[in-house]
């Protein structure tokens, strides 16, 4: 088995599997085990981190005794339920490999397929992405709007991907360590990981139908995501110059805001306003000049946030209620 290792500031392992739970419990020490007999085989070092994202059920009591026998494990507990994006950046920040694995932890992927993952990785790409060819679910619930969504995401984001949804990734460290998630932006991962110049590729992997616990979505999710996108789409576009965004929208109410002037001058010369039209001028001049100035500032602050950087270990740590490490 190869190593990973790169330069610069180098990992100390070669791999991490990163896996959010959510009220897991009955998939939890079967993935566990399916884990354990093919990572003990590659013949690299390796961790596995669950991050258990405020299960109401007995997964945190499993994941204890699994960390308890297998040094490999570490684990986190939120405090609540924040979802699967913060649960895959709480994994993140934890990672110790030099490639860091995503999966599902209800059994939906197939840990049989890593090996075949981190081959494609050797390569030379930074991430490869899973594409469930034979996809086990739900067609119209599920399959359907997922064609779409991905068709939606490529041509927004322009990863060009069979399956953007499928939560079997391969990162290398350097690409996620600059990436922060939020929202359901974990879905978009590739995207954010091109912006950091990364290499992509995808290839096809195993599918299960989920055999035990539920589904934590709903058709809701399709909405949620759009609305991710939109933010995206913005961010992608305005990453590194917000105050271009902000700043044309300004710029356009100053402008209205120089001809609500000429139309005021214009008319005190003609002598065409009374008292109503003149009040209702600069009224609407006074909108303009302070809507206009607060986009430029905005743009602004935007531009300063940016350049100062989120002190996003500070964040996360605000969201742990345990650690097991
Ligand atoms: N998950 C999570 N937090 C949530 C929702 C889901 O950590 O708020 C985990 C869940 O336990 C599973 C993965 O994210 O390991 C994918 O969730 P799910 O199987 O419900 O999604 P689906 O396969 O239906 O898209
Ligand atoms: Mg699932």
């Amino acid at each position: 088995m190869p190593t990973f290792k790169t330069s610069g500031r180098s990992p100390e392992l070669d791999v991490s599997v990163v896996i959010p739970l959510y009220n897991e419990e009955e998939n939890i020490e079967l993935l566990h085990n399916s884990l354990d007999e093919v990572l003990s085989k590659l013949g690299c070092e390796y961790e596995i981190i669950f991050i258990d994202d405020g299960s109401k059920d007995t997964t945190f009591k499993k994941l204890r005794e699994i960390v308890d026998r297998d040094p490999h494990v570490r684990g986190i507990k939120f405090r609540a339920n924040f979802g699967q994006s913060s649960a895959t950046d709480a994994g993140f920040e934890l990672a110790r490999g030099e490639i860091i694995i995503v999966m599902d932890g209800d059994l939906q992927n197939d840990p049989r397929d890593i090996p075949k993952v981190l081959a494609k990785m050797e390569e030379g790409f930074d991430v490869v992405s899973g594409w469930r060819k034979d996809r086990k679910d739900k067609l119209l619930l599920r399959k359907v709007p997922s064609k779409i969504a991905n068709r939606l995401i490529c041509s927004v984001t322009r990863v060009d991907l069979h399956d953007t949804g499928c939560a079997l990734k391969a990162y290398r460290h350097s690409v996620v360590k600059r990436i922060n998630l939020y929202g359901e932006l974990h879905r978009f991962l590739p995207a954010l990981a091109k912006v950091e110049g990364a290499r992509i590729s995808e290839i096809p992997v195993n599918h299960h139908a989920r055999k035990f616990g539920q589904s934590k979505y709903g058709i809701s999710r399709t909405f949620k995501v759009i609305m991710d996108l939109i933010s995206l789409n913005l961010f992608l576009k305005y990453l590194q110059r917000p105050i271009q965004f902000f700043g044309t929208i300004g710029t356009l109410f100053l402008i209205c805001n120089f001809f609500g002037w000429i139309a005021l001058f214009q008319g005190f010369a003609r002598n065409v306003y009374g008292m109503e039209e003149f009040n209702l001028l600069i009224t609407i001049i006074v909108l303009y000049l302070a809507s206009g100035l607060q986009f430029l500032f905005l743009g602004l602050i935007a531009s300063l946030i940016f350049i100062t950087g989120k002190k996003k270990h500070v964040y996360l740590s605000s969201l742990i209620h345990k650690k097991l490490v």
